[in-house]
């Protein structure tokens, strides 16, 4: 069977177009399911930390991975708003959904929007029937906040590029098939010049992949180094040269979604059902304040949702909702400690609190995005 045929076989239970609240629905029901039959537990942090392929096999079987991609590649033609319902149901359920978000928040539309068709067919249909699983390749021990420092280089060579480098915090490399590299193909001019972006193979000889564990004990970091990696010239994306701006547009995504404001939602879920029945005035007022600023900032979560849609970018908006979700994720820890007593709770607790210290700095340090959006301001 092609690949094209059994994306389209894994997408059975998908007809015809939903509507927002049957697709709310249709992801409640599956996670009820799986949390029921004991196949998972909810967690904090689910989209880094909670890993399963079969869960994420299952979502596309129902067409919920790529929802907004042709139907070419397997995808729904679905809007950026109907993606962000879909998303917000399964954080707010702790979901394992970690073996899909990479490919599907932001490798797949970067691959769609710059990827030359042969890469788009190669892998587009196999992110969006769940068998690909991406890792991001983009900070070295020498450059996070400043990225554009990354020195893994790629040198042009027959049929493709020989790529060396190390890479590291790179969550879930372990588990994944692929990785989305940014490398050096010039040394030339200013550095964010001649940089790019490309897709490796996992399992090409050359890539060797070490455990971080992290303070919580987990492994989910990873350092990887690349020794004299081919990687085939389809498996550039975009132009040579370009990465600088391309990857600017591809952390939009990753800033801009509602994992930037429901990693810990599970816990204040539990701290909400601690509180029922509890007669402390303080507790509920600080509670009201908590799910005021939810609202607000999924009211801002909708409009980069539509302004996707409408193909406008949104860099500092996105900077904005990881900005404030980052606050707001750790201000529930805060108040849950002051509620929860059961053992599921304070598991829930004990599991937000030592992932926390990561919510600020992964995907953009509070200082940079403060930056970017001062930037906007005064260019307004
Ligand atoms: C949980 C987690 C998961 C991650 N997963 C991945 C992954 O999968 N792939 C990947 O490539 N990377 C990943 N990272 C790495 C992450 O992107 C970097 O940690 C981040 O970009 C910051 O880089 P750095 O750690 O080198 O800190 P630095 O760049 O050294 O920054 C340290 C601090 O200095 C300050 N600072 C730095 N520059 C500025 C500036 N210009 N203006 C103001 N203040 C500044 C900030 O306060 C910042 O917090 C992950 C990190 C975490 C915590």
């Amino acid at each position: 069977m092609t690949q094209m045929a059994e994306s389209q076989t894994s997408h059975a239970l998908v007809d015809g177009p939903r509507s927002a609240g049957e697709l709310r629905w249709q992801v409640r029901e599956l996670v009820e399911e799986w949390r029921a039959d004991g196949r998972y537990r909810p967690r904090p942090d689910a989209w880094l930390r909670s890993f399963d392929l079969d869960f994420s096999k299952a979502l596309a079987g129902r067409g919920l991975i790529g929802m907004t991609w042709p139907k070419s590649f397997g995808g729904g033609e679905c809007t950026a708003v109907d993606r962000f319902v879909v998303t917000e149901e399964l954080l707010r359920a702790g979901a394992p959904v970690a073996a899909h978000w990479i490919g599907d928040r932001q490798i797949g539309p970067s691959i769609l929007r710059h990827g030359n068709p042969r890469l788009q067919e190669e892998i587009l249909p196999r992110i969006t029937s769940g068998e690909l699983v991406f890792c991001l390749g983009m900070s070295e021990p020498t450059a996070g906040s400043d990225l554009a420092a990354v020195k893994t280089s790629a040198r042009k060579v027959q049929g493709g590029w020989r790529v060396s480098g190390r890479k590291t915090w790179t969550s879930n490399a372990h588990k994944a098939s692929h990785a989305y590299l940014l490398a050096r193909t010039s040394v030339e001019g200013r550095k964010h010049r001649g940089l790019s972006e490309f897709i490796v193979d996992m399992q090409e000889p050359g890539v060797t992949v070490s455990p971080i564990v992290d303070m919580s004990g987990e492994h989910h970091f990873n350092e990887f180094t690349l020794e004299d990696v081919f990687v085939p010239d389809h498996y550039l994306i975009g132009e040579c040269g370009n990465g600088w701006s391309q990857v600017v547009e591809q952390l939009s995504f990753e800033r801009g979604g509602p994992e930037r404001v429901l990693t810990t939602y599970p816990l204040l879920a539990s701290a909400l059902a601690a509180l029922a029945g509890s007669e402390d005035r303080g507790l509920h007022r600080e509670l009201g304040m908590l799910v005021a600023r939810l609202a607000t900032l999924r009211r801002l979560g909708m409009e980069i949702a539509r302004s996707l849609d409408e193909g406008m970018p949104s860099i500092a908006r996105a900077a904005t909702l990881k900005l404030l979700g980052n606050a707001f994720e750790t201000d529930v820890i805060d108040f849950a400690r002051k509620v929860v007593g059961d053992p599921e709770g304070e598991r829930l607790y004990r599991e937000s609190l030592l992932a926390s210290p990561g919510f600020s700095i992964r995907g953009g340090a509070s200082d940079v995005l403060l930056s970017i959006i001062a930037k906007q301001v005064a260019s307004a």
